[in-house]
């Protein structure tokens, strides 16, 4: 694949394609945006146009041999680094460091990939600061991030920002419809919400069960079943989201036809527009106060106290 081939970024795509017209690679680039719309894709892609041999119209011919060498991983010149347990140490930041500021072996530029940067803890961001500031020559780093907001201001500021989003139906059709079951694509699609990365890695159809299995746990106590982690508490509440939106559109259509959730049964018939208001806000407050360390069981208790006023309202 080449930056042309990607689907549904044409904006970001063609600032990425600009710098390479204009030779005007800048040192430091934040591909931002949410999860699974092709930032890491297009990442690897301006690496490769970055050290093509053969380029073609400024971007990657996808077939020498520094393009195979990137595509396979096994490019001396450019490197990737990731979270672990969710979290970039400076140990890693500290190793990559080495590894950039020598001269590229065999490409045009040394190549840092970052992904999830705003992982980096703060000593790590810190010492990564520093890379930014002085970069090595001939070298560009990449950072990508779901959540820029969570990196330092400082290292934003230093990156030239490329923002990439969500696709529309179509073009998420596009991407993802030949590793989805045609039988549940446009369930599939509607969840992924223009993230087709999504659509494809995540099971939307087990993550709606479990989420009803849950729900069902919380406002009948039915057995002692509850989230595991902050990641599924995180989760279970972006489905949550997508229920109170399902039931504001029963509220309105009086219709099942344009539900995103399945087998919601009579969770989403009757409810209030203002208590579904209410209980959206209440949800937001939690979510909000999930990175600082919410006890899991309150945040059940109290979840569950806006879920069981809310389904009580309903008339
Ligand atoms: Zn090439």
């Amino acid at each position: 694949m080449a930056l042309r081939n990607i689907i549904g970024q044409e904006r970001a795509l063609r600032i990425l394609l600009g710098t390479l017209k204009r030779n005007r690679v800048p040192s430091s680039i934040l591909l931002s945006g949410d999860s699974g719309i092709g930032k890491r894709l297009a990442a690897i892609n301006y690496a490769k146009a970055v050290n093509c041999l053969e380029p073609v119209d400024f971007d990657c011919c996808d077939k020498c041999m520094s393009c195979k060498k990137i595509d396979s991983e096994m490019h001396p010149d450019v490197s990737m680094i990731v979270p672990e347990n969710d979290v970039i140490t400076i140990e890693t930041i500290r190793n990559t460091q080495e590894v950039i500021s020598l001269r590229p072996y065999e490409g045009r530029k040394k190549v840092l990939i970052v992904d999830d940067a705003d992982a980096m803890n703060i000593y790590a961001a810190n010492a990564f600061l520093k890379t930014l500031e002085e970069p090595p020559e001939d070298s560009l780093i990449i950072l990508i991030s779901s959540n820029p907001e969570r990196l330092p201001d400082t290292i934003r500021s230093r990156c030239v920002n490329v923002r990439f989003y969500p696709l529309p139906v179509d073009g998420c059709r596009e991407v993802a419809s030949k590793n989805i079951d045609p039988k549940s694509i446009d369930f599939v699609l509607n969840l992924s919400m223009g993230r087709p990365g999504l659509a494809v890695s995540r099971d939307f159809i087990k993550e709606n069960e479990w989420f009803m299995k849950l729900l069902n746990n919380m406002i009948y106590e039915k057995s002692k079943d509850v989230w595991s982690d902050k990641g599924e508490i995180r989760a279970w509440l972006d489905m949550a989201f997508i229920l109170l939106r399902d039931m504001a559109v029963y509220k309105i259509t009086g219709s099942e036809k344009d539900l995103m959730l399945k087998c919601q049964g009579s969770k989403v018939k009757g409810q209030e527009i203002q208590s579904i208001l209410n209980s959206y806000q209440d949800m937001q407050q939690v979510r909000g106060l999930l990175d600082f360390n919410l006890n899991k069981s309150i945040t059940w208790n109290y979840v569950a106290s806006i879920m069981r006023t809310l389904m009580a309202n309903s008339s």
